[in-house]
């Protein structure tokens, strides 16, 4: 990965750490012993979501669920589909919905949605970051890592057009990038999860 392509980190894996772990805690006291449905959204919240349940002290299960938002090199959000799976096992559980990024709201919306129509007896979300679009929209999440401008961002699990989800930090790519691609330039859309 080369170091040129990131324009500048805005968070640091040291300030992200101690975030998760003050998170963890929030969450551990909210549900106070009460056994959880963790649902991360695949596949941008993964990293989040494993750092996040080693630091929480509650029983749980994890159910992955795939929702595509954007497609290869876009960096709006459309109309999110539910890509997997048909059915959760949810009813008269407590969900945590875990993401990466809250923007526009309408992914957290329609996940939302599901989970009530499959009679979960709680629904709550925690996102890792929240873009001012979604503040300034009043898009609500119950538990928040970090506030961040209307960038696109990228690693610590986030990518752009597949690349740059290991990078330990989170970035914003360089523009010349997002204009031309990762990599010198590949035009292949996706129709896997963000
Ligand atoms: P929303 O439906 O709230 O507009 O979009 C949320 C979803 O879009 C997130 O789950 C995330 O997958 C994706 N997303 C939004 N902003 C960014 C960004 O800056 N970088 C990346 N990699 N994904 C983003
Ligand atoms: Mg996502």
């Amino acid at each position: 990965m080369a170091t040129q392509e990131i324009q500048r980190v805005l968070v640091s894996r040291r300030r992200i750490a101690r975030r998760v772990q003050a998170l963890a805690s929030e969450i551990a006291a909210s549900y106070r012993g009460r056994e959880l449905v963790m649902v991360p959204l695949l596949t941008g919240s993964m990293i989040f979501l494993a750092d996040l349940m080693r630091c929480l002290p509650l029983k749980m299960r994890v159910d992955v669920l795939a929702v595509s938002s954007y497609a290869g090199q876009m960096t709006r959000s459309r109309e999110p589909r539910i890509l997997y799976p048909k059915k959760l096992q949810v009813a008269g559980k407590h969900v945590l919905i875990v993401d990466d990024i809250l923007d526009s709201g309408r992914t957290l919306a329609a996940v939302r949605a599901i989970l009530r129509r499959q009679r979960a007896a709680s629904v709550r979300a925690c996102v890792l970051l929240r873009k001012h679009t979604a503040l300034r929209l009043g898009m609500r999440a119950d538990f928040i890592g970090f506030d961040i401008p209307d960038e696109f961002v990228v690693g610590y699990g986030m990518d752009y057009n597949h690349f740059y989800r290991n990078l330990p930090e989170i970035a914003v790519l360089h523009p010349s990038v997002i204009a031309t691609g990762p990599h010198g330039g590949n035009s292949h859309s996706r129709i896997a999860p963000s």
